[in-house]
């Protein structure tokens, strides 16, 4: 039969010598391992207590920004969703009424926003996509949960906090 790979190993079937039969030199080769290793330093990290720095490129949790007044940047344009591989995002426009211009900075929003976490990917396309500089993955790390829809993110969810709501607190 032709051979899928050069990987092959032929396996040494000759009867073991004395040395071999009592094992006595392997359990010594194999205490020096550990001994070696035994001086170097830990590469282990007792998690949570010590956390390991992040990369510069990591991306964590979705938020969807607010202006520097404090109204939604979302204008529910679907580039983000368009974006998407993994068509994780969904949304709903509607139309701002008069009145509303301190809530949201154009004529179009997001009623409804949402992010399914079970399906990104965290490649970041959204946060590219987006025109309005309205969605970024920040440096949070998904939370775990036990149910799933605990994963569909809404746009309560992902809208960070008015900074001018905060301020008259
Ligand atoms: S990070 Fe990628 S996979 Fe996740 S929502 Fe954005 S575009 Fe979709
Ligand atoms: S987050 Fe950006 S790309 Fe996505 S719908 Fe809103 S404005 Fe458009």
């Amino acid at each position: 039969m032709q051979k899928l790979t050069n990987k092959a190993v032929q396996i040494n079937r000759s009867p073991m010598t004395l040395g071999e039969r009592v094992y006595l030199p392997s359990i010594a080769k194999g205490l020096s391992i550990t001994l070696g290793h035994i001086f170097k330093k830990s590469v282990t990290t007792s998690y949570p207590e010590e956390k390991r720095p992040f990369s510069p490129v990591f991306r964590g949790l979705h938020i969807l920004n607010r202006d520097e007044v404090g109204a939604e940047r979302c204008t529910a344009c679907g580039l983000c969703a368009l974006a998407c591989p993994a068509e994780a995002i969904t949304m709903e426009a509607a139309e701002r009424k008069p009145g509303e211009e301190h809530l949201y900075r154009e004529e179009k929003y997001a009623a409804r926003y949402e992010i399914n976490m079970l399906r990104c990917i965290f490649c970041g396309y959204c946060e590219e996509a987006c025109p309005k500089d309205a969605v970024y993955l920040s440096e949070t790390i998904m939370p775990a949960s036990y149910t799933r829809q605990s994963f569909i993110y809404k746009k309560e969810d992902l809208l960070i906090p008015n900074p001018k709501t905060k301020e008259s607190k």
